[in-house]
């Protein structure tokens, strides 16, 4: 299935694709969680996929073609967002790093998540935006991969590297595009086996396979459990392939105007536009 969860910002109301079409959950069955999240949380994908296969007979007013909502991000309210350094052997490579020997983590924080067809706005003290196409994985309930969505580490390269901490450079309000809905897992039978490309205004800066992943979802997930606890909802981001516009020769960075395109095979295109 394909989750979203769509309407005005901040008041997302959670979705199920069938046909083209978004069923709107909560008009079928108001005893469903009121977000994705929620939905993770309780465990309620089976009635989720039951409400899916009768969306023939579900009234229109339970129904929004889809491109006649906004998008948010699939996950609206994670209690966290944990990110990947250097995850891909080429990505450290053309920053002249070895690859590491334990995955690099850090983290952004909710305001950061927008969706599939929003306007980031650029970010104020930065001169050097950079994007990173990444694979992110969702927690579901009972500490299993949820599902999968694409995802941009969009990254004020400037800040990140004159300020000790990345959380400026990494989480200013729009730097984690995610989208346009969320494959649950059962749909992706094998992560390390997608495509995953990034394009800016029509031309590929970011071309690579996930099969690249040094650490895959389950080393992460084993990783990260070890200190952390992951509740369902929270999103990882697994690392980036090469190609980022800092290790480009010369350096390109993105401009207003940009429109950046993330594909992740079986997982859809999520585009945002830099405003
Ligand atoms: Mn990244």
């Amino acid at each position: 299935m394909r989750l979203v969860s769509f309407g005005p910002a901040r008041e997302e109301k959670p979705g199920v694709l069938v046909g083209g079409e978004i069923v709107d959950l909560l008009a079928v069955d108001p005893s469903l969680p009121a977000t994705v999240r929620g939905i993770l949380a309780a465990d309620a994908l089976a009635r989720v996929a039951e409400v899916a296969a009768r969306a023939a007979s579900v009234p229109a007013r339970a129904r929004r073609a889809l491109g006649s909502v906004r998008l948010g991000p699939p996950v609206t309210e994670p209690s966290k967002i944990i990110c990947v350094g250097r995850n891909y052997p080429a990505h450290a490579a053309e920053q002249g790093k070895e690859p590491p020997v334990f995955p690099l983590l850090f983290a952004k924080g909710p305001n950061a998540l927008c969706g599939d067809g929003d306007a980031v706005p650029y970010p104020r003290d930065t001169g050097a935006l950079d994007y990173e196409v990444e694979l992110a994985f969702v927690m579901g309930a009972r500490a299993r991969v949820g599902g999968y969505a694409v995802f941009v580490d969009l990254t004020a390269r400037d800040l990140q590297r004159r300020e000790g901490q990345w959380f400026r450079a990494k989480s200013f309000d729009g730097a984690a595009p995610m989208g346009p809905h969320l494959v649950t897992a059962d749909e992706v039978p094998d992560p390390h086996a997608l495509a995953i490309s990034l394009e800016v205004n029509g031309e590929t800066r970011q071309s690579g396979r996930t099969s690249e992943m040094i650490f895959t979802v389950d080393d992460l997930v084993a990783h990260i459990t070890r200190t952390i606890t992951l509740e369902p909802g929270d999103v990882v981001a697994t690392g980036t392939p090469a190609g980022v516009g800092a290790h480009s020769d010369p350096p390109r960075y993105l401009a207003r105007g940009d429109r950046v395109t993330a594909r992740v095979e079986s997982l859809g295109t999520l585009s945002v536009a830099i405003a």
